[in-house]
C-alpha cells in the first residue's frame, strides 16, 4: 500500500547493484542488501558474468530478495547492419537471463547516436525498430521490457530517448492495445526536470506502464555527468512528492536507490553506504 513515508517500509525498497560500486562479489552484496533490510535487488549483469545462473537464483532464494529488475540492455543503435544485429542478439541474450532470474522486468537503456552519426531522427527510429523486434522474445520469456528515458545530456552517447512522454509514446506506437509487455522506469535522476512529469506519470499509470522507480539526487554542483549522483536528500530534488505522484499513479513496485557516484558512496564501505540508504529513504522519500 501507499504510504506517505517509507518508515519501515525497506522490505519494499530494492539496492540497484551500481551503488556499491561492483566491488564485491555477488554472494556478499546479496548479503549485505538483504541484512541491512531491503526487500529487493537489481543486479547488473556484469555482476553475474561468468555465473551460473541456476546456482544464482538459488542464492537469491535463500537471501530472500527478490529481483525487481535486471540492468540493462546493450545499446541498440549501430552504425551498420551487423552492428544492430549483434546488439539484438546480446539483448535477447540479456532477456533469457533476465527470465532465469525471475527478474519482475529488463530495464533498457537504448542508446544514443550511432557511431560517426548527426542523423538522431534515424536513431530513434532505429531504438523502436529493435525494441519492436525484442518485444515478442521478451513475451515469450515473460519479461516484461521497461524503457528507462535518460536525461538529455545523454542523447549523443546513451539514450536518445530523453523523456518520459517519448518513451510512453513509444510504448503505444509499439503495443497499440495497451500495456502488455512494455512499459518505463522512472528515473528521478534523469527526470525530475521535466515540465511535464506529472502528467506524463499520471499518462503512464493509467496504462498501468510504470515498471520501475529509481531514486537518487540531484547534486549542486554536479561535478561529473555520470558519476556524481547524489544520496537521496543531499540534493535538490523532491524526491518523497515524485514517490507519491507515481504511487497515486498506481505503480506498487519497488523502490530502487541507484546512485553513481564514483569519488563519495564508491569511495565508502558497503555496509555504511546500505545503512545511509534505508535512513535517507526512510527521512526523505
Ligand atoms: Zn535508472
Amino acid at each position: 500500500m501507499p504510504s506517505s513515508t517509507l518508515q519501515h517500509q525497506l522490505h519494499r525498497c530494492s539496492i540497484n547493484t551500481a551503488t556499491l560500486g561492483h566491488r564485491l562479489p555477488f554472494e556478499q552484496t546479496l548479503e549485505l542488501i538483504a541484512h541491512a533490510g531491503f526487500g529487493h535487488i537489481a543486479p547488473w549483469r556484469r555482476d553475474l558474468q561468468g555465473r551460473d545462473l541456476k546456482q544464482t537464483r538459488r542464492q537469491l532464494r535463500d537471501s530472500g530478495l527478490q529481483v525487481n529488475a535486471y540492468c540493462r540492455s546493450s545499446y541498440l543503435t549501430a552504425s551498420s547492419r551487423e552492428g544492430f544485429a549483434a546488439a539484438l542478439a546480446d539483448n535477447r541474450k540479456a532477456i533469457e537471463e533476465a527470465a532465469e532470474l525471475q527478474a519482475e522486468c529488463f530495464v533498457m537503456v537504448v542508446g544514443g547516436l550511432a557511431e560517426g552519426s548527426r542523423d538522431l531522427a534515424a536513431a530513434r527510429g532505429q531504438v523502436s525498430d529493435g525494441i519492436g523486434l525484442l518485444l515478442e522474445h521478451a513475451r515469450q520469456h515473460a519479461v516484461p521490457l521497461a524503457l528507462e528515458p535518460l536525461h538529455p545530456m545523454y542523447a549523443a552517447d546513451r539514450s536518445c530517448l530523453s523523456s518520459l512522454e517519448q518513451a510512453l509514446d513509444l510504448c503505444e506506437a509499439l503495443e497499440p492495445q495497451g500495456f502488455h509487455n512494455l512499459g518505463v522506469a522512472i528515473d528521478a535522476y534523469h527526470c525530475w526536470w521535466d515540465p511535464k512529469l506529472a502528467e506524463q506519470i499520471a499518462r503512464a499509470g493509467s496504462q498501468r506502464r510504470i515498471l520501475g522507480l529509481h531514486l537518487s539526487d540531484w547534486l549542486v554542483p554536479t561535478c561529473d555527468l555520470l558519476l556524481d549522483r547524489g544520496m537521496m536528500g543531499d540534493g535538490v530534488i523532491d524526491l518523497r512528492g515524485l514517490r507519491h505522484s507515481v504511487e497515486a499513479a498506481g505503480y506498487r513496485g519497488a523502490i530502487e536507490v541507484e546512485i553513481f557516484s564514483r569519488d563519495n558512496w564508491w569511495q565508502r564501505e558497503p555496509g555504511e553506504v546500505l545503512k545511509t540508504c534505508a535512513q535517507r529513504l526512510q527521512q526523505h522519500c
